[in-house]
């Protein structure tokens, strides 16, 4: 028989640092693994302990009291069993959380999340994933990088790659690219980092 596990890179109690959500307190479960390659993905997520859907709740349920969002993110959450993160979504719901998924945009899915963050890497965001379920894309980009807008009514948020060398200008060039396209775009910066918390 199948077990319902999933790899488990982290789970923490935190604020959501980036877009719409920005500042909400969320607990985050983080699976390992990716399907892209980002030169510059600052997630490391190889590590992992193989949790069943019923041990991962009750990690969750052990943090923070009052909160209640849960942020299914990775690496791409989506890359694992489907019917095993369906059951932890479920399960999740059943004591009250909404979730968030943050994915890359590069695999179908029916799962019903109540937040989906979209951040296309080197793909474009699948056919087969309803748009109207994408309730934000966020875009990084570098200084000099021209970003693509990917859904005509969703709201677009640019944010600067952090990277060590460049991370000033990146952020001047996305905020200049902002004030110049303020109804197409939206800023986002990584405020978990500014604040200092994970
Ligand atoms: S899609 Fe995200 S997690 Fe995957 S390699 Fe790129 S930045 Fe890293």
């Amino acid at each position: 028989m199948r077990g319902d596990f999933l790899p488990v890179n982290e789970i923490f109690h935190s604020r959501q640092g980036e877009g719409v959500r920005t500042g909400e307190k969320s607990h985050f479960i983080r699976l390992s693994g990716c399907n892209v390659d980002c030169w510059f993905c600052d997630t490391e997520t190889s590590d992992h302990k193989l949790m069943t859907v019923r041990e991962i709740v009750c990690r969750v349920s052990e943090l923070e009291p009052e909160c209640g969002w849960v942020v299914l993110t990775g690496g791409e959450p989506l890359i694992h069993d489907q019917v095993i993160l369906e059951k932890l979504i479920i399960e999740l719901r059943s004591k009250g959380y909404r979730i968030q998924l943050e994915t890359n945009g590069t695999i179908v899915t029916e799962i019903d999340f109540d937040h989906i963050t979209v951040s296309p890497k080197r793909k474009n965001i699948v056919t087969g994933l309803d748009p109207n379920k994408i309730s934000e894309v966020k875009v990084l980009t570098k200084s000099g990088d021209m970003p693509k807008r990917y859904l005509p009514n969703t709201p677009h948020f640019l944010q600067p790659i952090d990277s060590p060398d460049e991370r000033d200008e990146n952020i001047r060039f996305c905020e200049k690219f902002v004030s110049n396209n303020p109804k197409q775009w939206k800023l986002s910066l990584q405020m978990h980092k500014i604040w200092g918390i994970k």
